[in-house]
């Protein structure tokens, strides 16, 4: 007793010198389990631990909530009933192909009789790395990803009926086993929509161990049949084992057929748990540490945090082929077919910051990405506005346009690529998907005849849909421009992307529903959600404006009138009208609660709003805001975000404002100027330059800029430049308590707008 007191005390100094001499990781402060508190009438992110790797084709998740439920893990619950391969990149979109495995004691095939306790006490949630404690089976599950693969280690109690149960999941799925290979393949055929009829994502799960039981089942009973193919079926393994025995599974799955499947378990091949545990936390450090910053601990853990949010999606939708070549199986015409797809992604939510986020971390991303676009319109005639995997009807605008214009318009695009897809840009701005209403764009034939989309001929959101049409239609000028284009060709562009000024109402000085006779809509309530506009009022749409502040304050009567709009946004109470929804949706909700008047950081539309005092010379007001919103509306806990994340967005929020700059205006190379959160931070760009910002006496008073120097040099702009950044850059912020009301406030220092700056009335 006495040797094994002194065993373990020796133990325990040799972890304890071990955890001081490593040295803490940039993965490290990611905790995937923020967001995940949230429900349908509140949402503090909509997020699920995400087990992956970045951008992996299949991302694992502990599923605490029923089979179909898109709130498929949710702090507050109690009980996990299975580990879930996923694709879900939103709980309102919910998820296809989808796929369980679930130790256990005994057989107990039915999820929720299955279903076990577990405390987070005795869990552990990594990016690449997910453990936890069935408390009911004495059990420990591990899981770690890779790309297309999964190595899962289950730690067995004593038991002569130790199992494993397969759960293909409902609505079509084939069940096969092999017991001389202890082996199991299977499909599932579990979808939300946007696949074709041939849909299936092909399974395989290796056991390490002699299986002592195997058997299908179906419908919740066991099945004599080796195959099985019905509405619900899978298969159980069985296992006598000891207190504290490890069996191990290898799973793989694949899109395109059970060959590839396998070939994709060759992911993990002969490697050990823990090595594939290593390579996934080494894939993480180089992704995340693409910004290395220095900030205090909760800002470490929320900007990690953010940045592994906005590395995961679009997801990889192609496998490698036999030849090591990319190939992908078709989610628009269902075949198999060369070359990369992407997938899962609302460009309504993420051609905002999310797609500039990796342009300017990860382009050779984008530029697979950009191929993967090309594939989509090739394949289905359109480029998709919102994917999951093909096209799926939610949301509005024609915003691949922005996405697909930055890239060419930063030179990320590979040359071949760039006629195509502007071709395939042009293609989905003059035409409307004949089934998929959000593809393309809703009431073109009336915009382009009246310039905008009228309110009152059943078209839900026309001023929405107006004022994104007209942005994405100046960045379909702006590569028109770059490539040369016929002038009568892209002048159609240019005059459209003035569209914006037609629906510009006067008497409120805010965006309005316009009728098709040219009449506004009436009654109008600048506070209504909805109705003309998308998930936001007229006082958060009002500056969807993107290329054209100028425009708009001269419409408002100039600039001075411009930021007392914009300050009335915050000084209004959180008063709204709900009655387009027929109740509160939970972004009103998420307005309401806050105690930051109309502002609403929750949701998409307004997100860029606070960079917009910049342009009308009062750039210490968005100094001011962008940091009480990252202080108060971003923590590192699981009720930590705003609203729902969507797909990377409000978390690429977070890391451009963190660093100090954010991109207004995609398809421009201008990053408008904030305040920075960092202490430090040093970015390494792809091409090997890197930009060190230096944020000298920053704390939370200190969020005003008193001086910035770019390379040494005194610097007054409102923005930074996309291609001098590309050079290596040092950024020099000093900060103060109190705001520098003379600088960056003469013309010179204001950014793009397509209109030239009109002297103030
Ligand atoms: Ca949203």
């Amino acid at each position: 007793m006495k040797h094994l007191f002194f065993l373990i005390s020796f133990a325990f100094i040799q972890l304890a010198v071990q955890a001081e001499t490593a040295t803490t990781s940039f993965v490290d402060f990611v905790n995937p389990l923020i967001g995940s508190q949230s429900n349908h009438e509140l949402s503090n992110g909509n997020t699920y631990p995400a087990i992956a790797r970045p951008w992996g084709m299949n991302f694992w998740v502990p599923q605490t909530n029923v089979m179909g439920d898109g709130w498929v893990y949710n702090y507050t619950d109690t009980h996990i009933r299975g580990f879930k391969q996923t694709h879900q990149p939103s709980p309102w979109i919910n998820d296809y192909g989808q796929f369980s495995l679930m130790p256990m004691k005994g057989i107990i095939i039915n999820e929720n009789k299955r279903a076990s306790w577990f405390s987070h006490k005795a869990e552990i949630a990594k990016p690449y790395y997910y453990s936890v404690y069935l408390a009911d089976y004495d059990i420990t599950t591990e899981i770690t990803p890779t790309e297309r693969a999964a190595f899962f280690r289950f730690t067995f109690s004593e038991s002569d009926s130790s199992a494993v149960v397969i759960d293909a999941f409902d609505r079509g799925s084939y069940i096969k086993i092999i017991p001389e290979e202890n082996k199991i393949i299977g499909y599932t055929t579990r979808n939300s929509g946007g696949v074709p009829d041939n849909f299936k994502n092909y399974f395989v799960v290796q056991f390490d161990k002699k299986v002592k039981f195997i058997s299908t089942w179906k419908n919740e009973s066991l099945s004599a049949e080796k195959e099985l193919t019905d509405n619900h079926v899978g298969a159980v393994v069985g296992f006598k084992t000891r207190r504290g025995e490890v069996v191990q599974a290898k799973v793989a799955s694949s899109f395109i057929s059970f060959e590839q499947a396998e070939r994709n378990l060759n992911e993990i091949g002969t490697k050990t748990f823990d090595q594939v545990k290593v390579e996934g936390r080494n894939k993480w450090n180089e992704t995340l540490g693409v910004v290395d910053i220095k900030a205090n601990v909760d800002q470490m853990r929320t900007f990690y945090s953010c940045l592994y949010r906005s590395t995961l999606f679009p997801r990889m939708f192609y496998e490698i082929d036999v030849a090591g070549k990319p190939y992908h199986y078709s989610p628009y015409n269902g075949k198999v077919l060369p070359g990369y797809m992407f997938t899962d992604n609302g460009f309504w939510d993420t051609f905002r910051a999310q797609f500039p986020l990796i342009n300017l971390f990860y382009p050779s991303l984008n530029a697979k990405i950009q191929e993967g676009l090309l594939n989509t319109y090739k394949e289905s005639g359109f480029l998709p506005e919102w994917a999951s995997p093909g096209h799926r009807d939610c949301m509005v605008g024609n915003n691949s346009a922005s996405i697909v214009s930055d890239a060419i318009l930063k030179g990320i695009t590979p040359k071949e690529l760039q006629l195509p897809l502007y071709e395939a840009m042009k293609t989905s701005a003059n035409s409307n998907h004949p089934q998929i209403r959000s593809t393309g764009r809703r009431g073109v034939d009336y915009y382009n005849k009246l310039g905008y989309v009228p309110y009152n001929v059943g078209i839900n959101e026309s001023a929405a849909r107006t004022l994104e049409y007209a942005y994405d239609d100046w960045c379909i000028y702006q590569v028109g421009l770059k490539l040369n284009r016929p002038k009568e060709e892209i002048e159609v562009y240019k005059n459209r992307s003035r569209n914006f000024q037609n629906l510009f109402d006067p008497s409120h000085n805010l965006m309005r529903g316009k009728n098709e006779d040219g009449t506004f809509q009436s009654p109008y309530n600048p506070l209504k959600w909805g109705d003309a506009f998308t998930e936001g009022n007229g006082w958060h749409y009002t500056w969807s404006v993107f290329h054209d502040i100028n425009k708009l304050k001269s419409l408002m009567g100039g600039e001075k009138v411009f930021a007392g709009m914009l300050d009335s946004v915050f000084a209004l109470p959180p008063i709204f009208d709900n009655s387009y929804y027929g109740g509160t949706i939970h972004e009103i909700r998420e307005m309401q609660i806050m105690n930051m008047g109309n502002y609403a950081h929750g949701n998409q539309p307004i997100q860029h709003m606070i960079y917009l005092y910049d342009y009308a010379r009062q750039p210490w007001k968005t100094q001011y805001w962008a940091r009480e919103v990252m202080d108060k509306l971003y923590l590192p806990t699981p009720d930590g975000y705003c609203g729902d994340e969507d797909n990377g967005q409000t978390s690429a929020w977070y890391i451009f404002s963190s660093l100090g700059f954010y991109p207004v205006c995609p398809g421009t190379n201008q990053y408008i100027v904030g305040s920075p959160m960092v202490q430090k931070a040093t970015i390494s760009l792809e091409n090997g330059k890197k930009i060190v910002i230096d944020a000298f006496g920053n704390n939370k008073d200190n969020r005003y800029i008193q001086s910035l120097l770019v390379n040494k040099k005194p610097y007054t702009l409102n923005y930074l430049d996309f291609s001098e950044m590309q050079k290596g850059q040092t950024l020099l912020f000093n900060m103060d308590n109190k705001p520098n009301m003379s600088r960056g406030i003469s013309l010179r220092d204001l950014p793009y707008s397509y209109s030239a700056v009109e002297t103030e009335k």
